[in-house]
């Protein structure tokens, strides 16, 4: 009896490992990307550095090497029997950033200054002396606008935590982060969105 405990003890610990062990490499596209918001095809599976794997698209692959050096630089030196393509080739940038440091501070002549960086690589922008409305641009890596909008300067604080939450940011300014979390706490929590 005390045997069958034992074993049963030495099984689910296997599977606990099993499932901590990381699964990496190529996926087919019957996966979604894990990265919040991304609704893309995952095409790699990487290590998480939290532990098991998670499965990126090309550009949160991408996101994830410019982040993660250190477990990226492990996976490009595993040996073949564990991995055999090269991760570099699935982590594919084009229009997009994976940094909020590589946009300019300011596009349009110093009219707009950056926001954040939101989690399909375009990165916010918005007026950077507002009289009553504050004008926003999406920009992708070209700075080619896709999106815009305009909200009067006193809902500004509520637009950008609704974008926050519907788009999902993979960075901000410090300063917008600050102006936010005093606003919730001033608020008295968690705003409702749109
Ligand atoms: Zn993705």
């Amino acid at each position: 009896m005390s045997s069958g405990r034992a074993s049963s003890v030495a099984s689910r610990d296997r599977q606990i490992r099993r499932d901590l062990e990381p699964d990496v490499g190529p996926l087919d596209d019957s996966h979604e990307c894990e990265a919040g918001h991304c609704d893309d095809p995952a095409v790699f599976a990487v290590p998480a550095p939290e532990g098991g794997d998670a499965r990126f698209c090309g550009f949160h692959l991408a996101w994830f090497r410019d982040h993660h050096p250190g477990i990226w630089t492990r996976l490009q030196s595993a040996p073949s029997h564990i991995l055999d393509d090269d991760p570099d080739e699935f982590a594919v940038v084009g229009r997009r950033f994976t940094a909020l440091e590589d946009a300019p501070k300011r596009i349009r002549g110093g009219e707009f200054v950056r926001v954040a960086l939101l989690t399909d690589g375009r990165v916010l922008y918005e007026t950077a002396d507002p009289d009553d409305q504050v004008d926003y641009l999406a920009v992708n890596a070209k700075l080619t606008e896709t999106a815009s909008g305009s909200v009067p300067v006193d809902r500004a604080g509520d637009w950008l935590r609704a974008n926050r939450q519907k788009h999902g940011w993979l960075d901000c300014e410090e300063s917008v982060r600050r102006a936010l979390r005093g606003e919730e706490q001033q608020n008295g929590g968690d705003p409702d969105g749109e």
